[in-house]
């Protein structure tokens, strides 16, 4: 078992004041596999300090000599690719091959990306007498998630980083020894003391000094919309930025003229990446009443491909959730969902087989749109499938949820397909099973949150605008 004691603040692994510890629990194995420790207000605040007293200096660098740091850390990452696709395959339960594809190969991108975007971008432009000057907005509070922890990270880091700010992370104390191997990558980048510090710790506690210490001018949350809508409102005092990346309950509608094949196999994978456990997956299949039971097996034997095992097997299609309150959550989401009427296509309330680890059958039910499943963010490896008769109606039932996140639409005809994803309120539609692109922004509509991440779109949510007049 890996034990860390120390939290990373100005350049430094300081040990921590209070001897309360996370235990990180394997998903796979439900066996502890490391520690880390619970941070303090006292210690939120002294990397706050840091980062402030870094700020300055940080950002008077020149964008290129900024981007050789992010470019370095992506490089950084490439070398421990094994050793971090380990660690979050077993932290967060993901099967390796895809944990190391989609878990790090996604980050290594994506800090060579915001290397490029920092070189690239336009800092000034002119406007009547004005010179209009891009600025970083300061120091920034990094709190992430478990699930996609690592690029959860990487695009507020990253992106923060080049923009010219300083950070104080807070990763997820489910999910933090990625986190930790990240420091160690940027320390050794040769990044200058307290422009990335990092302090492990409960959201509550830690978390929270970061939504209200003045010297934060601006939080970016990615997380569940309770805990989002707290941090705001505790931003608030402070007029801070707030950027905010929530939940989700997409939708994938398969329109009548779709080739239904290609549309079930398309959202079933949409839907069970990562078992489930991912913001933007699509989670609701809606199809037209008249395709159903023709769709039933084709849905079935989608499921079926989906074979559970151990997330360190090479084979494993699917692996087990994150904890066992995640597990315990989803399976109380199964058997409430079967007790309000819905149909079983695959899965069900039943035992995955296994005598260790945190594995849910994945299940589709049909439910109607009111039911509980149709409406709840359950995040595991669960579909739900709804039938409408009109157009109309399946682009109601797609809006009708708080979550503005994702969604998809399947037709044979791409602008047909278009004109329904534009009537559908999220921040992202896949056309066809279009392919996500790390360089579009991403981001939610309404509950889903407010800022957007990815590339340019992302890099410019770290910026202040600043308008020089000049006398003619
Ligand atoms: P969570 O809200 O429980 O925790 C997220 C982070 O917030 C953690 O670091 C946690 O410690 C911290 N936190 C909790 N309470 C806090 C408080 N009062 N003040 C400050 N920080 C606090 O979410 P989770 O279970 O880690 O992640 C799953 C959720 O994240 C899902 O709802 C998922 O949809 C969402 N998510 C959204 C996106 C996106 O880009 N929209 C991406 C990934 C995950």
């Amino acid at each position: 078992m890996q034990i860390y004691p120390s939290h990373y603040i100005n350049g430094q692994w300081l040990k921590a004041q209070s001897s309360q510890v996370f235990e990180v629990v394997e998903s796979a194995t439900e066996q502890a596999m490391a520690t880390v420790p619970a941070g303090t207000q006292a210690e939120a605040t002294q990397a706050v300090l840091a980062a402030r007293a870094a700020f300055e200096g940080w950002s008077a660098l020149s964008a290129e000599e900024r981007a050789v740091y992010l470019d370095k850390i992506s490089a950084g990452l490439k070398t421990r690719i094994d050793e971090m696709g380990t660690a979050i395959a077993r932290e967060v339960g993901m099967p390796i091959k895809l944990a190391k594809a989609v878990q790090v190969g996604g980050p290594i991108w994506n800090w060579a990306n915001f290397a490029k975007v920092t070189r690239g971008f336009a800092w000034e432009h002119k406007v009547g007498n004005s010179l209009v000057v891009r600025e970083p907005i300061g120091v920034v509070g990094c709190i992430t998630p478990w699930n996609f922890p690592l690029n959860q990270i990487t695009l507020k880091v990253a992106a923060a980083m080049g923009a010219g700010c300083t950070v104080v992370l807070k990763p997820s104390e489910v999910a933090p020894v990625n986190a930790m191997i990240l420091a160690e990558i940027i320390h050794e980048a040769g990044v200058p003391a307290g422009v990335f510090n990092l302090v492990n710790g409960e959201g509550p506690v830690v978390g929270e000094v970061l939504a209200t210490h003045p010297e934060v001018d601006m939080v970016s949350f990615t997380g569940s919309t309770r805990a989002g809508k707290r941090v705001a409102e505790l931003a608030s005092q402070s007029v801070k930025r707030v950027a905010l990346e929530l939940g989700g309950k997409s939708a994938s509608v398969i329109l009548p003229d779709a080739d239904l094949e290609a549309a079930v196999k398309g959202t079933v994978s949409a839907c069970l990446l990562n078992s489930g456990q991912t913001c933007s997956a699509h989670t609701r299949m809606l199809l037209p009443e008249s395709l159903y039971e023709q769709a039933k097996p084709l849905i079935a034997a989608a499921f079926a491909k989906f074979t559970l095992g151990p997330s360190l097997e090479e084979t494993s299609k699917l692996g087990p959730l994150v904890s066992a309150v995640q597990r315990d959550r989803v399976k109380a989401f199964i058997k409430q969902g079967i007790a309000e009427g819905a149909e079983v296509i695959a899965g069900g309330d039943v035992d995955a087989g296994f005598d260790k680890g945190f594995y849910v059958q994945p299940t589709a039910l049909r439910v109607k749109p009111n039911d509980t499943l149709a409406r709840e963010e359950i995040f595991g490896p669960v579909l739900v499938v709804l039938t409408y008769k009109e157009e109309d109606e399946a682009v109601r039932i797609a809006n009708d949820t708080i979550y503005g996140l994702g969604g998809g639409v399947w037709s044979k005809d791409e602008a047909h397909a278009i004109r329904i994803a534009r009537r559908i309120r999220t921040g992202q539609v896949d056309i066809n099973g279009g392919m996500f692109n790390s360089s579009a922004p991403f981001g939610g509509y309404k509950q889903s949150g407010n800022g957007r991440e990815n590339g340019v779109y992302g890099f410019e949510e770290f910026l202040e605008f600043k308008s020089l007049q000049l006398k003619a």
